[in-house]
C-alpha cells in the first residue's frame, strides 16, 4: 500500500525538510506504517519562524473582526470536510470513527467557531482614579507562539490551541504528535482555503526531541503552549527558562471518579464505562481511580464489569465500535506494563487485561486492549497512583466522606474529578475540597469553552478558556491618562 507523504507547512506553502529526512507514521488498528512524516530539526523551526515573524508585522495589526470573519470561515471549511477529518483522525490514532465524529472533529470547528466569537466581545478593564485621572487596561498580541500538541485528540487539542493564538493577533508555529500528524497536515489546505495569510500558521512536523525541542529553545518565541505528559512538562519549564518565556501546560492527571451510595445508580454506572474506557482510555480527562462508597460497591463493581464485557473492542471504522486501537506499541507496551504490576501489587483483573483473541487477520498486529477492571489494590500502589492513559482502572471500597477526599487528593496530580450523589450539600462539600482544576457532579467531559480549564499540582501550570485564553495569548498593560 502506498504511504502518504506528508510535508512541513510554512508561508501557507508545503515544503520538505531541510535535511530531507522522514519516519513511518502507523495505522494502530493494523500495527503497519501509513505514512511518512518530515523529520524536522532546528533549520525548519527556523524557516517557520522567519515565516511566523514578517506575518506578525501586518496579522497582529489586522482588525478583530477580519480575524474573526478568517476563523469563522475555518471553523465552516472543517464543517464541509467533516467527513474526511473523521476517517483521517480515526485511521491515524485508533479511536472509533464514532468519536471522531462525534468529538473530534465538531470539536475542532467549534474551537475556531468559539474564539472568532469571544475576540468580538470581550471587554476590558477601565477605572476612574479620583483627582489624578483614568486609567483603562488594553491588550495586545505577543508574537510567535510555539504550540506542541498530544496524540490523543490530535485535532481537537491542537485547534484549541491555534484558535486563541491568532485570534488574538499572535502568529504559529505548530508541532503535532509525531503519532497524529495527518488531521493537522489536512487543517493546512483549510487554513489556505479559508484566506489566512501567509506565515499566520506554520507547521513543522516531527519528533519532541528535535522539532520541539527547537521551539522550546528558539530564543524568540516568547510563549510556548503545550498539552502532553508531566514529565515532557518538567524538561519544558527547565528548557525554556532561560528565555523566560510565558508557559501553558496542561499535563497529565490520575483522576478520581467517587461514587456515593446515595447516587443515580444507572446515570453513575453508564457514565463511569464511559469516562474509564472512551477513547481507550486515552483522554486526559478519564476517571481511572473509581472510588465507590461500600454499601454499592459489589452492585457496582458487577455492573461495570457486565458493562466493559458488552464494550466492542475493534476495527476503528465499525460504526458500533467503543474502543479502537492505542496509538502505537510502545504505548500498549506500557499500559499492559501497568497491568502486570497491578497483579504483583496484589490486585485481582476483574476483566480484561488481554489483547482480544477474535481480532485476526489484518487487525492481529493492531494495538488493541480489552477494557480492564482491577480491584483489590490500595491507595498508596503505584498503579493507583501513575498515569496509566489507557483503558484501565482500578476500584476501590470507601467508607466516609472524608476518606475519600483524602485519598482523592492524595496525589501528585490535580487534573479533575467526578463525582456521584443525590445530596446536594454533600456535592457541593466534597466539591469544594477537591484539589482538581475540574470537578464534575452528576456529569463527565461537560466542557463550556468559556470557563477556566486546567491543571492544579503535576497537572498543569495556568488556565485555559474564555478570558483565560485570552490572558495567555496577549500581553496586558494598563494605561493612564492624567486628567
Ligand atoms: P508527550 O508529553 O509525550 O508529548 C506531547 C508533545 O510534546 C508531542 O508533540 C511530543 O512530541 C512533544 N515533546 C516531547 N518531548 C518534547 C521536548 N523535549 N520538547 C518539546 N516538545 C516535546 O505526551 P503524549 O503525546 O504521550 O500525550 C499523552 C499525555 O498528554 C498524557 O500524559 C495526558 O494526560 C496528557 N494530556 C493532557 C491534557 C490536558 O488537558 N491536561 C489533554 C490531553 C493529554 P512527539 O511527537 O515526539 O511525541
Amino acid at each position: 500500500m502506498a504511504l502518504t507523504t506528508i510535508d512541513n507547512f510554512i508561508n501557507n506553502e508545503f515544503v520538505k525538510p531541510t535535511e530531507g529526512a522522514y519516519f513511518d507514521t502507523f495505522n494502530p488498528a493494523h500495527g503497519v506504517p501509513h505514512g511518512q512524516i518530515p523529520d524536522s530539526t532546528k533549520p525548519d523551526v527556523d524557516l517557520a519562524y522567519k515565516a511566523a515573524s514578517t506575518a506578525f508585522t501586518t496579522w497582529s495589526k489586522t482588525t478583530k473582526a477580519e480575524r474573526s470573519r478568517i476563523l469563522y470561515k475555518i471553523a465552516d471549511l472543517i464543517d464541509a470536510r467533516q467527513d474526511e477529518f473523521v476517517r483521517a483522525e480515526s485511521k491515524d490514532q485508533g479511536k472509533p470513527i464514532s468519536l471522531a465524529k462525534s468529538v473530534d472533529i465538531p470539536r475542532a470547528a467549534y474551537n475556531f467557531r468559539f474564539f472568532a466569537g469571544k475576540i468580538l466581545h470581550s471587554v476590558e478593564e477601565a477605572a476612574e482614579l479620583e483627582g489624578v485621572g483614568f486609567n483603562y487596561s488594553q491588550r495586545m498580541p505577543i508574537g510567535v507562539a510555539g504550540l506542541i500538541s498530544p496524540w490523543n485528540l490530535p485535532l481537537y487539542l491542537l485547534t484549541w490551541k491555534i484558535a486563541p493564538c491568532i485570534a488574538c493577533g499572535n502568529t504559529a508555529i505548530c508541532k503535532p504528535s509525531e503519532f497524529t500528524s495527518l488531521t493537522a497536515y489536512m487543517l493546512c489546505s483549510v487554513l489556505k482555503d479559508a484566506g489566512l495569510p501567509a506565515g499566520v500558521v506554520n507547521m513543522v512536523f516531527g519528533t519532541g526531541m528535535k522539532a520541539g525541542q527547537a521551539l522550546v529553545e528558539h530564543p524568540r518565541i516568547p510563549l510556548i503552549s503545550f498539552t502532553g505528559g508531566t514529565v515532557t512538562g518538567a524538561k519544558i519549564i527547565a528548557n525554556s527558562a532561560p528565555y523566560f518565556k510565558k508557559l501553558s501546560l496542561e499535563l497529565g492527571g490520575k483522576n478520581a471518579n467517587i461514587v456515593f451510595a446515595d447516587c443515580d445508580f444507572e446515570k453513575a454506572l453508564t457514565t463511569s464505562l464511559r469516562s474509564s474506557f472512551a477513547n481507550q482510555g486515552e483522554i486526559c480527562l478519564c476517571g481511572s481511580r473509581i472510588f465507590v462508597e461500600r454499601p454499592i460497591y459489589e452492585k457496582f463493581l458487577n455492573g461495570l464489569v457486565e458493562g466493559a464485557k458488552k464494550l466492542k473492542v475493534g476495527d476503528p471504522s465499525a460504526p458500533d465500535t467503543n474502543l479502537g486501537a492505542l496509538v502505537s506499541k510502545e504505548h500498549w507496551e506500557k499500559v499492559m506494563s501497568y497491568i502486570d504490576l497491578g497483579v504483583k501489587e496484589g490486585g485481582k483483573i476483574e476483566c480484561g487485561g488481554q489483547k482480544p483473541v477474535s481480532l485476526q487477520g489484518e487487525f492481529q498486529n493492531g494495538y488493541f486492549l480489552e477494557p480492564t477492571i482491577i480491584s483489590g489494590l490500595t491507595p498508596s500502589c503505584r498503579v493507583m497512583r501513575e498515569e496509566i492513559f489507557g483503558p484501565v482502572v482500578t476500584i476501590y471500597a470507601f467508607d466516609t466522606e472524608e476518606e475519600v477526599i483524602q485519598i482523592t487528593n492524595d496525589s501528585e496530580y490535580g487534573l479533575s474529578c467526578s463525582i456521584w450523589t443525590e445530596n446536594g450539600r454533600r456535592a457541593r462539600r466534597v466539591a469544594g475540597e477537591i484539589q482538581a482544576g475540574t470537578v464534575w457532579v452528576n456529569t463527565w467531559m461537560a466542557r463550556d469553552l468559556r470557563m477556566p480549564f486546567g491543571g492544579m499540582k503535576k497537572s498543569g501550570l495556568g488556565r485555559e478558556g474564555g478570558e483565560h485564553s485570552l490572558d495567555f495569548y496577549t500581553e496586558l498593560k494598563t494605561i493612564c491618562l492624567a486628567d
